[in-house]
Protein backbone atom coordinates (compact mmCIF):
# COMPACT_ATOMS: atom_id res chain seq x y z
CA UNK A 1 0.00 0.00 0.00
CA UNK A 2 1.49 2.87 -0.99
CA UNK A 3 0.44 6.46 0.92
CA UNK A 4 0.48 9.83 -0.61
CA UNK A 5 -0.01 13.65 0.31
CA UNK A 6 -3.22 15.28 0.46
CA UNK A 7 -0.99 18.49 -0.95
CA UNK A 8 0.84 16.37 -3.56
CA UNK A 9 4.61 16.97 -2.75
CA UNK A 10 4.52 13.14 -1.17
CA UNK A 11 4.22 10.25 -3.15
CA UNK A 12 4.96 6.34 -2.97
CA UNK A 13 6.37 5.99 0.53
CA UNK A 14 5.00 2.72 2.47
CA UNK A 15 2.99 2.42 5.88
CA UNK A 16 6.06 2.61 8.19
CA UNK A 17 7.31 5.42 6.89
CA UNK A 18 4.08 7.60 6.81
CA UNK A 19 3.74 6.49 10.56
CA UNK A 20 6.88 8.01 11.03
CA UNK A 21 6.75 11.01 8.99
CA UNK A 22 3.30 11.66 10.46
CA UNK A 23 2.95 14.96 9.00
CA UNK A 24 3.87 15.08 5.49
CA UNK A 25 6.86 17.02 4.63
CA UNK A 26 4.53 19.23 2.18
CA UNK A 27 2.73 20.21 5.28
CA UNK A 28 -0.15 17.77 4.22
CA UNK A 29 -1.71 14.49 5.84
CA UNK A 30 -0.83 11.16 4.62
CA UNK A 31 -3.74 8.94 3.25
CA UNK A 32 -3.49 5.61 1.46
CA UNK A 33 -3.15 5.98 -2.08
CA UNK A 34 -6.04 3.55 -3.14
CA UNK A 35 -8.89 2.95 -0.26
CA UNK A 36 -8.95 -0.87 0.40
CA UNK A 37 -12.82 -1.79 -0.30
CA UNK A 38 -14.07 -4.71 2.15
CA UNK A 39 -16.69 -7.37 0.06
CA UNK A 40 -19.78 -8.22 1.21
CA UNK A 41 -18.68 -11.74 1.86
CA UNK A 42 -15.99 -10.28 3.37
CA UNK A 43 -18.37 -8.51 6.00
CA UNK A 44 -19.86 -11.84 6.54
CA UNK A 45 -16.52 -13.62 7.39
CA UNK A 46 -15.48 -10.75 9.65
CA UNK A 47 -18.73 -10.88 11.89
CA UNK A 48 -17.45 -13.43 14.54
CA UNK A 49 -14.24 -12.51 14.82
CA UNK A 50 -12.62 -11.06 18.47
CA UNK A 51 -11.69 -7.10 18.46
CA UNK A 52 -7.89 -8.36 18.52
CA UNK A 53 -8.52 -10.97 14.90
CA UNK A 54 -10.48 -7.92 13.51
CA UNK A 55 -7.95 -5.51 14.08
CA UNK A 56 -5.46 -8.21 12.59
CA UNK A 57 -7.24 -8.33 9.25
CA UNK A 58 -7.91 -4.50 8.78
CA UNK A 59 -4.35 -3.53 9.58
CA UNK A 60 -3.46 -6.11 7.39
CA UNK A 61 -5.20 -4.47 4.34
CA UNK A 62 -3.37 -0.97 4.70
CA UNK A 63 0.18 -2.57 5.99
CA UNK A 64 0.49 -4.87 3.18
CA UNK A 65 2.99 -7.12 4.22
CA UNK A 66 5.35 -4.60 5.22
CA UNK A 67 5.36 -6.13 8.33
CA UNK A 68 5.12 -10.05 8.79
CA UNK A 69 2.02 -11.13 9.99
CA UNK A 70 3.10 -12.76 12.85
CA UNK A 71 4.45 -9.79 14.23
CA UNK A 72 1.49 -7.68 13.40
CA UNK A 73 -0.28 -10.20 15.34
CA UNK A 74 1.90 -9.93 18.40
CA UNK A 75 1.61 -6.57 17.91
CA UNK A 76 -1.93 -6.16 18.01
CA UNK A 77 -2.69 -8.71 20.41
CA UNK A 78 0.10 -7.23 23.18
CA UNK A 79 -2.02 -3.61 22.39
CA UNK A 80 -5.37 -4.99 23.59
CA UNK A 81 -4.08 -7.62 26.33
CA UNK A 82 -4.11 -3.81 28.40
CA UNK A 83 -7.93 -3.21 28.10
CA UNK A 84 -9.97 -4.36 31.54
CA UNK A 85 -12.76 -5.21 29.07
CA UNK A 86 -12.55 -9.01 27.57
CA UNK A 87 -14.58 -7.37 24.38
CA UNK A 88 -12.29 -4.34 24.06
CA UNK A 89 -15.27 -2.06 23.06
CA UNK A 90 -18.29 -3.33 24.49
CA UNK A 91 -21.76 -2.22 23.23
CA UNK A 92 -24.15 -1.15 25.85
CA UNK A 93 -27.89 -1.07 24.78
CA UNK A 94 -29.05 2.03 26.43
CA UNK A 95 -32.82 2.17 25.22
CA UNK A 96 -34.42 0.68 21.47
CA UNK A 97 -32.80 2.92 19.14
CA UNK A 98 -29.36 4.14 21.37
CA UNK A 99 -26.58 2.29 21.98
CA UNK A 100 -23.68 2.99 23.24
CA UNK A 101 -19.81 1.86 22.47
CA UNK A 102 -17.57 1.94 25.76
CA UNK A 103 -14.49 3.30 24.22
CA UNK A 104 -12.83 3.66 27.17
CA UNK A 105 -11.30 0.44 28.85
CA UNK A 106 -8.20 0.97 28.24
CA UNK A 107 -5.74 2.21 30.67
CA UNK A 108 -6.55 5.62 30.66
CA UNK A 109 -9.97 5.15 30.54
CA UNK A 110 -10.74 7.19 27.46
CA UNK A 111 -10.47 6.37 23.56
CA UNK A 112 -7.19 7.61 23.08
CA UNK A 113 -5.70 4.08 23.98
CA UNK A 114 -7.07 2.28 21.36
CA UNK A 115 -4.71 3.72 19.05
CA UNK A 116 -2.30 4.63 20.97
CA UNK A 117 -1.46 1.54 22.82
CA UNK A 118 -0.80 0.29 19.28
CA UNK A 119 0.99 3.31 18.05
CA UNK A 120 3.27 2.77 21.57
CA UNK A 121 3.80 -0.51 20.31
CA UNK A 122 4.37 -0.02 16.78
CA UNK A 123 7.20 2.51 17.57
CA UNK A 124 8.78 0.21 19.77
CA UNK A 125 9.01 -2.64 17.12
CA UNK A 126 10.27 0.10 14.67
CA UNK A 127 12.72 1.47 16.99
CA UNK A 128 13.73 -2.20 17.86
CA UNK A 129 13.93 -3.00 13.68
CA UNK A 130 16.20 -0.42 12.60
CA UNK A 131 18.05 0.17 15.29
CA UNK A 132 16.76 3.99 15.67
CA UNK A 133 15.75 6.43 18.10
CA UNK A 134 12.28 7.91 18.71
CA UNK A 135 11.46 11.07 20.15
CA UNK A 136 8.02 11.27 20.47
CA UNK A 137 6.20 15.00 20.20
CA UNK A 138 2.65 15.51 20.83
CA UNK A 139 0.19 18.24 21.96
CA UNK A 140 -2.53 17.07 23.69
CA UNK A 141 -6.28 18.37 25.08
CA UNK A 142 -6.21 16.26 27.48
CA UNK A 143 -7.03 12.29 26.80
CA UNK A 144 -4.08 12.13 23.98
CA UNK A 145 -0.85 12.82 26.25
CA UNK A 146 -1.93 10.40 29.37
CA UNK A 147 -2.72 7.85 26.73
CA UNK A 148 0.58 8.25 24.67
CA UNK A 149 2.42 8.53 27.80
CA UNK A 150 0.90 5.18 28.62
CA UNK A 151 1.97 3.63 25.63
CA UNK A 152 5.67 4.24 25.46
CA UNK A 153 6.40 5.15 29.34
CA UNK A 154 9.99 2.78 30.23
CA UNK A 155 10.57 2.11 26.70
CA UNK A 156 13.78 1.64 25.36
CA UNK A 157 14.90 3.95 22.68
CA UNK A 158 11.68 6.48 22.85
CA UNK A 159 11.17 9.52 24.61
CA UNK A 160 8.38 11.72 24.78
CA UNK A 161 7.52 15.25 25.13
CA UNK A 162 3.50 15.69 25.47
CA UNK A 163 2.21 19.70 25.31
CA UNK A 164 -0.36 20.17 27.59
CA UNK A 165 -2.64 23.87 27.90
CA UNK A 166 -1.55 24.69 31.46
CA UNK A 167 -4.74 24.93 33.54
CA UNK A 168 -7.65 23.95 30.73
CA UNK A 169 -7.10 19.99 31.08
CA UNK A 170 -9.17 18.14 33.82
CA UNK A 171 -7.83 17.37 37.31
CA UNK A 172 -7.64 13.54 36.49
CA UNK A 173 -6.27 14.28 32.77
CA UNK A 174 -3.68 16.45 34.59
CA UNK A 175 -2.92 13.46 37.02
CA UNK A 176 -2.61 10.87 34.68
CA UNK A 177 0.12 12.53 32.60
CA UNK A 178 2.36 14.11 35.40
CA UNK A 179 2.19 11.58 37.94
CA UNK A 180 4.47 9.38 35.71
CA UNK A 181 7.67 9.11 36.53
CA UNK A 182 9.95 7.35 34.04
CA UNK A 183 12.74 9.31 32.73
CA UNK A 184 11.55 8.80 29.17
CA UNK A 185 8.66 11.17 30.03
CA UNK A 186 8.73 15.12 29.39
CA UNK A 187 5.52 17.00 30.16
CA UNK A 188 5.59 20.86 29.53
CA UNK A 189 2.25 22.65 30.96
CA UNK A 190 1.59 25.83 28.08
CA UNK A 191 0.65 29.01 28.95
CA UNK A 192 -2.51 29.03 26.04
CA UNK A 193 -4.96 26.92 25.38
CA UNK A 194 -4.92 24.00 23.19
CA UNK A 195 -4.98 25.41 19.68
CA UNK A 196 -1.58 27.35 20.87
CA UNK A 197 0.07 23.60 21.50
CA UNK A 198 -1.10 21.95 18.24
CA UNK A 199 0.14 24.90 16.37
CA UNK A 200 4.11 25.14 18.18
CA UNK A 201 4.01 21.31 17.40
CA UNK A 202 2.77 21.84 14.00
CA UNK A 203 5.38 24.28 13.33
CA UNK A 204 7.79 22.72 15.35
CA UNK A 205 7.39 19.55 12.54
CA UNK A 206 6.84 21.62 9.87
CA UNK A 207 10.61 22.47 9.92
CA UNK A 208 11.96 19.10 7.96
CA UNK A 209 15.71 19.88 9.41
CA UNK A 210 14.51 19.89 12.68
CA UNK A 211 12.32 17.27 12.86
CA UNK A 212 15.22 14.91 11.11
CA UNK A 213 17.97 15.73 13.53
CA UNK A 214 16.05 14.84 16.35
CA UNK A 215 13.84 11.91 14.78
CA UNK A 216 10.34 13.91 15.49
CA UNK A 217 7.50 11.75 15.74
CA UNK A 218 4.03 12.39 16.20
CA UNK A 219 0.95 10.75 18.37
CA UNK A 220 -1.56 13.57 17.03
CA UNK A 221 -4.11 12.30 15.11
CA UNK A 222 -2.01 13.52 12.32
CA UNK A 223 -0.88 10.47 12.57
CA UNK A 224 -2.15 7.80 9.81
CA UNK A 225 -2.24 4.72 12.32
CA UNK A 226 -4.23 6.29 14.80
CA UNK A 227 -6.91 6.75 12.03
CA UNK A 228 -6.56 3.37 11.03
CA UNK A 229 -6.45 1.75 14.56
CA UNK A 230 -10.17 3.88 14.92
CA UNK A 231 -12.05 2.38 12.25
CA UNK A 232 -11.93 -1.39 13.71
CA UNK A 233 -14.48 0.08 16.21
CA UNK A 234 -16.93 1.17 13.60
CA UNK A 235 -16.86 -2.54 12.30
CA UNK A 236 -16.90 -4.42 15.48
CA UNK A 237 -19.86 -2.52 17.02
CA UNK A 238 -21.84 -3.33 13.63
CA UNK A 239 -20.92 -6.81 13.91
CA UNK A 240 -22.06 -6.70 17.53
CA UNK A 241 -25.46 -5.32 17.11
CA UNK A 242 -25.82 -7.55 14.05
CA UNK A 243 -24.74 -10.92 16.09
CA UNK A 244 -27.29 -9.62 19.04
CA UNK A 245 -30.12 -9.10 15.98
CA UNK A 246 -30.01 -5.38 17.41
CA UNK A 247 -29.84 -4.36 13.76
CA UNK A 248 -30.33 -5.50 10.15
CA UNK A 249 -29.27 -2.73 7.89
CA UNK A 250 -26.49 0.23 7.76
CA UNK A 251 -26.79 2.34 11.45
CA UNK A 252 -25.50 5.71 12.36
CA UNK A 253 -23.05 7.00 14.59
CA UNK A 254 -22.51 9.59 16.88
CA UNK A 255 -19.25 10.75 17.13
CA UNK A 256 -18.23 13.75 19.68
CA UNK A 257 -16.04 15.56 17.99
CA UNK A 258 -12.94 18.09 18.41
CA UNK A 259 -9.93 16.86 16.00
CA UNK A 260 -11.80 15.46 13.19
CA UNK A 261 -9.80 11.95 14.02
CA UNK A 262 -12.64 9.46 15.43
CA UNK A 263 -15.31 10.87 12.61
CA UNK A 264 -12.58 10.41 9.90
CA UNK A 265 -12.16 6.70 10.78
CA UNK A 266 -15.65 6.57 10.66
CA UNK A 267 -15.97 8.26 7.11
CA UNK A 268 -13.40 6.02 6.23
CA UNK A 269 -15.02 3.02 7.19
CA UNK A 270 -18.22 3.94 5.40
CA UNK A 271 -15.78 4.19 2.18
CA UNK A 272 -14.27 0.89 2.86
CA UNK A 273 -17.79 -0.71 2.36
CA UNK A 274 -19.50 -0.89 5.98
CA UNK A 275 -22.98 0.05 5.56
CA UNK A 276 -23.62 3.49 7.62
CA UNK A 277 -26.19 5.35 7.15
CA UNK A 278 -25.65 8.84 9.21
CA UNK A 279 -22.56 9.92 10.05
CA UNK A 280 -23.55 12.51 13.03
CA UNK A 281 -20.92 14.83 14.40
CA UNK A 282 -21.40 16.48 17.45
CA UNK A 283 -19.40 19.34 19.16
CA UNK A 284 -19.52 21.60 21.93
CA UNK A 285 -19.87 25.37 22.13
CA UNK A 286 -16.08 25.38 19.94
CA UNK A 287 -17.96 24.57 16.78
CA UNK A 288 -16.50 25.24 13.44
CA UNK A 289 -16.77 21.58 12.45
CA UNK A 290 -20.76 21.67 12.65
CA UNK A 291 -20.81 25.35 11.30
CA UNK A 292 -18.89 23.62 8.33
CA UNK A 293 -21.42 20.75 7.59
CA UNK A 294 -24.15 22.91 8.16
CA UNK A 295 -23.22 26.69 6.28
CA UNK A 296 -19.90 25.52 4.43
CA UNK A 297 -17.77 27.93 6.42
CA UNK A 298 -15.17 26.63 7.65
CA UNK A 299 -13.53 29.34 9.85
CA UNK A 300 -12.22 29.94 13.49
CA UNK A 301 -14.54 31.03 15.89
CA UNK A 302 -14.28 32.50 19.32
CA UNK A 303 -12.28 29.70 21.96
CA UNK A 304 -14.94 28.76 24.87
CA UNK A 305 -13.75 26.50 27.95
CA UNK A 306 -16.67 23.77 28.16
CA UNK A 307 -17.44 21.08 30.01
CA UNK A 308 -16.14 18.64 26.97
CA UNK A 309 -12.43 19.87 27.49
CA UNK A 310 -11.31 17.37 25.15
CA UNK A 311 -13.15 18.76 22.12
CA UNK A 312 -12.33 22.47 22.81
CA UNK A 313 -10.59 22.95 19.69
CA UNK A 314 -11.03 25.18 17.01
CA UNK A 315 -8.70 24.60 14.21
CA UNK A 316 -9.41 20.38 13.28
CA UNK A 317 -5.65 19.32 12.44
CA UNK A 318 -7.85 16.22 10.31
CA UNK A 319 -10.05 18.13 8.38
CA UNK A 320 -8.01 17.90 5.30
CA UNK A 321 -8.16 14.69 5.11
CA UNK A 322 -11.72 14.91 4.51
CA UNK A 323 -11.52 18.03 2.42
CA UNK A 324 -9.10 15.78 0.03
CA UNK A 325 -12.16 13.31 -0.50
CA UNK A 326 -14.49 16.16 -0.61
CA UNK A 327 -11.88 18.12 -3.73
CA UNK A 328 -12.57 14.89 -5.44
CA UNK A 329 -8.86 13.44 -4.38
CA UNK A 330 -7.14 16.57 -6.06
CA UNK A 331 -4.17 17.17 -4.13
CA UNK A 332 -3.19 20.51 -6.36
CA UNK A 333 -7.20 22.23 -4.91
CA UNK A 334 -6.43 20.77 -1.39
CA UNK A 335 -3.00 22.89 -1.51
CA UNK A 336 -4.64 25.94 -2.50
CA UNK A 337 -7.59 25.52 -0.58
CA UNK A 338 -5.22 25.44 2.37
CA UNK A 339 -3.18 27.94 1.59
CA UNK A 340 -6.12 30.19 0.98
CA UNK A 341 -7.19 29.25 4.42
CA UNK A 342 -3.62 30.34 5.59
CA UNK A 343 -4.13 33.97 4.31
CA UNK A 344 -7.57 34.34 4.62
CA UNK A 345 -8.69 32.51 7.69
CA UNK A 346 -11.47 30.57 6.15
CA UNK A 347 -12.70 28.08 3.88
CA UNK A 348 -16.14 27.95 2.08
CA UNK A 349 -17.57 25.36 0.20
CA UNK A 350 -21.22 26.19 -1.83
CA UNK A 351 -23.35 24.41 -4.16
CA UNK A 352 -22.93 20.90 -4.85
CA UNK A 353 -19.47 20.38 -2.75
CA UNK A 354 -21.50 21.58 -0.02
CA UNK A 355 -24.73 18.88 -0.34
CA UNK A 356 -21.99 16.49 -0.70
CA UNK A 357 -20.82 17.43 3.05
CA UNK A 358 -24.53 16.94 4.27
CA UNK A 359 -24.66 14.12 2.44
CA UNK A 360 -21.82 12.33 3.97
CA UNK A 361 -22.35 14.04 8.04
CA UNK A 362 -25.28 15.28 10.16
CA UNK A 363 -24.12 17.69 12.51
CA UNK A 364 -25.27 19.47 15.88
CA UNK A 365 -23.26 21.63 18.16
CA UNK A 366 -24.48 20.49 22.09
CA UNK A 367 -23.99 23.41 24.47
CA UNK A 368 -23.24 23.10 28.29
CA UNK A 369 -26.58 22.81 29.51
CA UNK A 370 -27.62 20.62 27.01
CA UNK A 371 -24.79 18.44 27.81
CA UNK A 372 -25.27 18.17 31.60
CA UNK A 373 -28.87 17.78 30.73
CA UNK A 374 -28.37 14.76 28.99
CA UNK A 375 -26.42 13.46 31.72
CA UNK A 376 -28.80 13.96 33.91
CA UNK A 377 -31.67 12.44 31.93
CA UNK A 378 -30.01 8.98 30.79
CA UNK A 379 -28.89 8.45 34.36
CA UNK A 380 -32.46 9.07 35.82
CA UNK A 381 -34.48 6.91 32.75
CA UNK A 382 -31.48 4.10 32.59
CA UNK A 383 -29.38 4.42 35.16
CA UNK A 384 -25.70 4.80 32.97
CA UNK A 385 -23.71 7.45 33.44
CA UNK A 386 -22.17 9.27 30.21
CA UNK A 387 -19.47 11.61 30.45
CA UNK A 388 -19.30 15.09 29.34
CA UNK A 389 -17.95 14.31 26.13
CA UNK A 390 -20.37 11.01 25.33
CA UNK A 391 -23.28 13.06 26.34
CA UNK A 392 -22.71 15.82 23.81
CA UNK A 393 -22.65 12.49 21.10
CA UNK A 394 -25.76 11.39 22.81
CA UNK A 395 -27.67 14.24 22.76
CA UNK A 396 -27.12 14.62 18.70
CA UNK A 397 -28.00 11.33 18.30
CA UNK A 398 -31.10 11.96 19.72
CA UNK A 399 -31.99 14.78 17.59
CA UNK A 400 -31.39 13.06 14.47
CA UNK A 401 -32.28 9.40 14.97
CA UNK A 402 -35.34 9.06 13.09
CA UNK A 403 -38.11 6.27 13.41
CA UNK A 404 -37.12 2.54 12.86
CA UNK A 405 -32.95 3.69 12.70
CA UNK A 406 -30.37 2.67 15.45
CA UNK A 407 -27.78 5.11 16.79
CA UNK A 408 -24.48 3.87 18.14
CA UNK A 409 -22.69 6.86 19.87
CA UNK A 410 -19.44 6.53 20.71
CA UNK A 411 -18.48 6.70 24.68
CA UNK A 412 -15.45 8.40 23.82
CA UNK A 413 -14.38 8.84 27.97
CA UNK A 414 -15.09 7.53 31.31
CA UNK A 415 -17.10 9.58 33.17
CA UNK A 416 -14.55 9.52 36.36
CA UNK A 417 -11.97 11.64 34.12
CA UNK A 418 -14.26 14.31 34.12
CA UNK A 419 -16.02 14.90 37.28
CA UNK A 420 -16.16 18.38 37.37
CA UNK A 421 -18.77 18.33 35.33
CA UNK A 422 -21.07 15.38 36.82
CA UNK A 423 -20.65 16.83 40.32
CA UNK A 424 -22.82 20.02 38.92
CA UNK A 425 -26.08 17.67 38.69
CA UNK A 426 -25.41 16.19 41.88
CA UNK A 427 -24.32 12.64 40.90
CA UNK A 428 -21.63 11.16 42.71
CA UNK A 429 -20.02 8.88 41.34
CA UNK A 430 -17.29 5.85 42.49
CA UNK A 431 -14.01 6.31 40.85
CA UNK A 432 -12.14 2.97 39.41
CA UNK A 433 -9.33 2.06 42.21
CA UNK A 434 -7.08 3.19 39.04
CA UNK A 435 -8.02 7.03 38.86
CA UNK A 436 -8.69 7.14 42.91
CA UNK A 437 -4.77 5.79 43.09
CA UNK A 438 -3.38 9.42 41.25
CA UNK A 439 -4.32 11.59 43.60
CA UNK A 440 -1.84 10.96 46.25
CA UNK A 441 1.66 10.87 43.54
CA UNK A 442 3.41 13.78 43.24
CA UNK A 443 3.55 15.20 40.18
CA UNK A 444 6.25 16.08 37.45
CA UNK A 445 5.95 19.16 34.82
CA UNK A 446 7.55 22.55 33.48
CA UNK A 447 5.54 25.58 32.55
CA UNK A 448 6.30 27.50 29.74
CA UNK A 449 5.33 29.58 27.44
CA UNK A 450 3.71 29.64 24.56
CA UNK A 451 6.50 30.08 21.97
CA UNK A 452 8.21 27.94 19.74
CA UNK A 453 11.62 28.80 21.18
CA UNK A 454 10.60 28.29 24.67
CA UNK A 455 9.29 24.74 23.98
CA UNK A 456 12.39 24.39 21.66
CA UNK A 457 15.02 24.89 24.56
CA UNK A 458 13.14 22.42 26.80
CA UNK A 459 13.40 19.87 24.33
CA UNK A 460 16.45 20.09 23.42
CA UNK A 461 17.64 19.90 26.79
CA UNK A 462 15.49 16.85 27.58
CA UNK A 463 16.49 14.84 23.98
C1 LIG B 1 -10.01 13.37 21.80
C2 LIG B 1 -11.38 13.25 22.34
C3 LIG B 1 -12.51 13.57 21.57
C4 LIG B 1 -12.39 14.13 20.17
O1 LIG B 1 -11.84 13.22 19.25
P1 LIG B 1 -11.24 13.75 17.86
O2 LIG B 1 -10.63 12.56 17.23
O3 LIG B 1 -10.25 14.80 18.21
O4 LIG B 1 -12.39 14.32 17.11
C5 LIG B 1 -13.75 13.35 22.11
N1 LIG B 1 -13.89 12.89 23.37
C6 LIG B 1 -12.84 12.59 24.15
C7 LIG B 1 -13.08 12.11 25.52
C8 LIG B 1 -11.55 12.75 23.66
O5 LIG B 1 -10.50 12.45 24.43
Amino acid sequence: MEYISTRGKVAGIGFVEAVLMGLADDGGLLVPKHIPQVSQDTLAQWQQLSYPELALEIFSLYIDGEIPREDLKQLVNDSYATFRDQEVTPLRKVKDNLHVLELFHGPTFAFKDIALQFLGNLYSYISRKQNSIIHILGATSGDTGASAIEGVRGKEGIKICILHPNGKVSKVQELQMTTVDDANVLNLSVEGNFDDCQRIIKELFADVAFKQEYHLRAINSINFARILAQTVYYFYAYFQLANQGAATGAVNFSVPTGNFGDIFAGFLAKKMGLPVSKLILATNENNILERFVNEGIYQPGEFHMTYSPSMDIQVASNFERYLYYLQGEDAASVASLMDSFRQEGRITVSGDRLTQVQRDFTAASVENDDCLATIGQVHDDFGYLLDPHTACGVAAAGRFTAKGEVTVALATAHPAKFNEAIELIQIEQTFPPQIQAIFDKPQHQKLVDGSNDAVKEELLKFF
